[in-house]
């Protein structure tokens, strides 16, 4: 007979790992298996910031920039080191397309929403424009600073899978899916380990794959219902130089999109681009023109930093479908069940910021359907240790 679990994760992404976390600790046996390794997909390619998404605010997304502000201050807490409070400038110009009131009333909503005392925001005196890095002056009309955080996105999907180790959940890496089928309440899995097929039991799973989320449920018998969805690359590049001062929130002079401008790990890191990907998410990675795109950003805004790529990378949204524009479309974690009383939960798109709320969710939906276990943490509150 296969090894019978409650709840079966696919995908060690930082969706996968947190809800192995959220169901260890409430209790219940898990295995995630991760085909790669922890964090190779999505959640070792993105902006790496923990915050609220000022720019979200435009797309009207309040619920969703609440909850990231909430889970900010959280992880702050349970994540330091490996979250930090970073200052976050934003300079406007003469041709920017958001005027300083605009920004200011943004960054007015913002702080609203914030939770606790850290939403504060400044309009820097001009005497203070040159210490920003060699920030561009000609133009420059105001500069705002305000606060977000940012986190090393792969160690902390690695911290949140330690922590679901130490209660208790098995993680398989090098673990392949490569089908389920529903008998009876339970799901019958198999997944290829060092070779040779393997099967596990499950009363819930979980298909936490992110860009491959439609593979993985095309996999899964009697057919689940499908979510009509895009999947949008993301590109950075890290170039020379370092930024003292912290963040910075530009516009694209191309079309006006926000691109951050960021010191990381002693160099620069530039992102983000929205561009349609279809084909397998494996082989994401940055175009020339996003390369081109992403040094015209850099350079319109330090015109000294050499715009030289050192290396680049790329991710993939993943973003239900819908009439609207890629940055205008919500950003909040879609949950898709298999039936009014579910047993298998596809996770589709969603925040690294959010990943334990969206975890808590999940295992929300899944209640009722789990038998009922004691508790044996709260994962607001366990700290995330860095080795
Ligand atoms: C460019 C970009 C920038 C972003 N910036 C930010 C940001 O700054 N802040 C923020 O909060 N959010 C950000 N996000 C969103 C955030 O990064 C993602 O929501 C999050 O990383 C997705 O994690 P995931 O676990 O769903 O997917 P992934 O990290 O892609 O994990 C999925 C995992 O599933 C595994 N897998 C796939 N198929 C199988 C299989 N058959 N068997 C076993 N394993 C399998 C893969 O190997 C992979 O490791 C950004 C996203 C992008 C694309």
């Amino acid at each position: 007979m296969s090894a019978r679990f409650d709840v079966v994760v696919i995908g060690g992404g930082i969706q996968g790992v947190g809800v192995a976390q959220a169901a260890a600790v409430r209790g219940y046996s898990t295995l995630l298996l991760e085909q790669e390794d922890l964090a190779a997909g999505t959640s070792s390619r993105s902006s790496k910031l923990i915050h609220g998404g000022l720019r979200y605010l435009e797309s009207r997304q309040f619920g969703l920039v609440r909850e990231s502000l909430r889970e900010r201050e959280t992880l702050l807490k349970i994540a330091a080191p490996l979250v930090e409070r970073k200052a976050f400038y934003i300079p406007v110009y003469a041709h920017s397309r958001r005027s300083p009131a605009r920004i200011a009333a943004g960054l007015l909503l913002y702080r609203a929403l914030a939770h606790g005392p850290h939403g504060g925001f400044q309009r820097l005196a001009p005497r203070d424009w040159d210490k920003l890095d060699g920030l561009k002056t000609a133009g420059l009309k105001a500069v705002f600073r305000y606060y977000d955080a940012q986190t090393d996105d792969a160690a902390l999907t690695r911290a949140v899978a330690r922590s679901a180790q130490e209660f208790g959940a098995e993680i398989r890496i090098g673990a392949r899916f490569i089908g389920a089928e529903r008998v009876g309440p339970r799901y019958e899995v198999r997944f290829v380990s060092a070779g040779s097929v393997t099967s596990c039991s499950a009363q819930a799973l979980v298909n936490a794959t992110g860009p491959w989320v439609g593979q993985v449920l095309s996999r899964i018998l009697p057919g689940p219902p499908r979510l009509r969805h895009d999947l949008v690359q993301g590109a950075h590049i890290i170039t020379p130089g370092t930024l003292h001062e912290g963040l910075y929130y530009t516009e694209a002079p191309r079309d006006g999109r926000a691109v951050f401008v960021m010191p990381w790990r002693g160099r620069i890191l530039t992102g983000t681009t929205e561009t349609a990907y279809v084909g397998d998410p494996a082989f994401s990675a940055a175009t020339r023109d996003e390369i081109a795109y992403l040094q015209e950003v850099l350079t319109s805004y330090f015109p000294d930093l050499s715009p030289t790529v050192e290396d680049s990378f790329a991710g993939l949204r993943v973003l239900p479908r819908t009439p609207q524009g890629f940055s205008a479309r919500a950003r909040e974690a879609v949950l898709l069940a298999d039936g009014p009383v579910p047993r298998l939960i596809s996770i589709f798109g969603g925040k690294l910021t959010a990943y334990r709320h969206t975890a808590d969710e999940v295992m929300g939906r899944f209640k009722g359907v789990l038998p009922e276990r004691a508790a044996r943490g709260d994962t607001r509150r366990l700290i995330l240790s860095v080795p």
